[in-house]
């Protein structure tokens, strides 16, 4: 059978959550492209703007609209459709779900025992975290923080002990403000804001939470936005001073030994050299490293 005749083929019935681009049509995938002009029916966030996509890949497919505003009967309306048609979800762009509507539809899908498939692609998170140079190991994706002072200031008070690279989705209007209270809250770290990714005016801007907070006091730069920051500084070493004092306070009830291994656990030293100096603060002239 050749390509062309697979691709005109009708999928089988079923959603189909497609990743669009976020800015270069070029990073529409293959298979998103093929999805979407044999699918009988495709859901969009905004029709106007998927009906540019559809007609760039020249698919013809019926358009419904599907938003956070889509009720329960939207919904059942969409999973009557699943059992004979194949479905297409997309958002304006991006990857759907992502601080974006769906998870509703996906989830009552699945209930229902459809089949759901997922078309992975661009994501502006993920990009964004890859351009950053802070670390991918670990990371929380945030979304978008209330835009109300205490609201925000309380959800960036939560994230604050997080070990791990933060997330945020921003807009150009509310830049100044949210990377004001991120400096207030989550202290000078290092941090990226990164703007129009894959468009023409792409830009990362690194510095610590301070210094982005400065530049963008005035006003906020136009584009789509996603603001990275890093994971909080390892707690420095307690010092010379700090161990002796907790060490003095264990040896008061107990050994040199056990208090060494209780102060050692307590400021993340190394037990050798904390039993070295409880030998030594108990006047003891065992060798330490017996
Ligand atoms: N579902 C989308 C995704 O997968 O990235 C996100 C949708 S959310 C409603 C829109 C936000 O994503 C924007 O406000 C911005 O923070 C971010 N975003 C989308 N496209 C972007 C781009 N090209 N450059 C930077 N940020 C972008």
């Amino acid at each position: 059978m050749s390509c062309r005749a697979r691709m005109s083929e009708p999928l089988p019935p079923g959603l189909y959550i497609v990743a669009t681009p976020i800015g270069n049509l070029g990073d529409l995938t293959v298979r998103a492209a093929d999805v979407l002009r044999r699918v009988n029916l495709v859901l969009a966030e905004d029709k106007r703007v998927t009906a540019k996509l559809l007609a760039h890949v020249g698919a013809k497919a019926r358009m419904q609209a599907y938003h956070d505003h889509s009720s329960e009967e939207d919904r059942l309306a969409v999973l009557a459709r699943l059992s004979t048609q194949a479905v297409a979800l997309v958002s304006d762009a991006g990857t759907p779900l992502i601080s974006d509507p769906g998870f509703k539809l996906v989830r009552a899908a699945r209930a229902a025992g459809f089949a759901v498939h997922s078309l992975p692609g661009p994501c502006a998170a993920i990009a964004a975290l890859t351009l950053s140079g802070l670390a991918t190991d670990r990371f929380l994706f945030v979304g978008f923080l209330p835009s109300k002072a205490g609201a925000r200031g309380e959800a960036l008070a939560e994230l604050a002990g997080v070990r791990a690279t933060l997330v945020f989705y921003e807009s150009g209007p509310r830049l100044g403000a949210s990377l004001a209270a991120m400096a207030e809250v989550l202290g000078g770290r290092e941090a990226a804001v990164v703007r129009e990714i894959t468009k023409l005016h792409e830009e990362t801007v690194a510095g610590t939470l301070g210094e982005l907070a400065q530049r963008y006091a005035e006003s906020g730069p136009r584009g789509e936005i996603v603001v990275v920051v890093a994971p909080p500084l390892a707690p420095e070493p307690a010092g010379e001073e700090e161990l002796d004092r907790v060490l003095a306070h264990a040896l008061a009830e107990l050994s040199p030994s056990r208090a060494a291994a209780q102060v050692a656990e307590q400021l993340r030293l190394p037990r050798k050299q904390v039993y070295a100096r409880a030998l030594v603060l108990a006047g003891d002239k065992r060798d330490p490293l017996a």
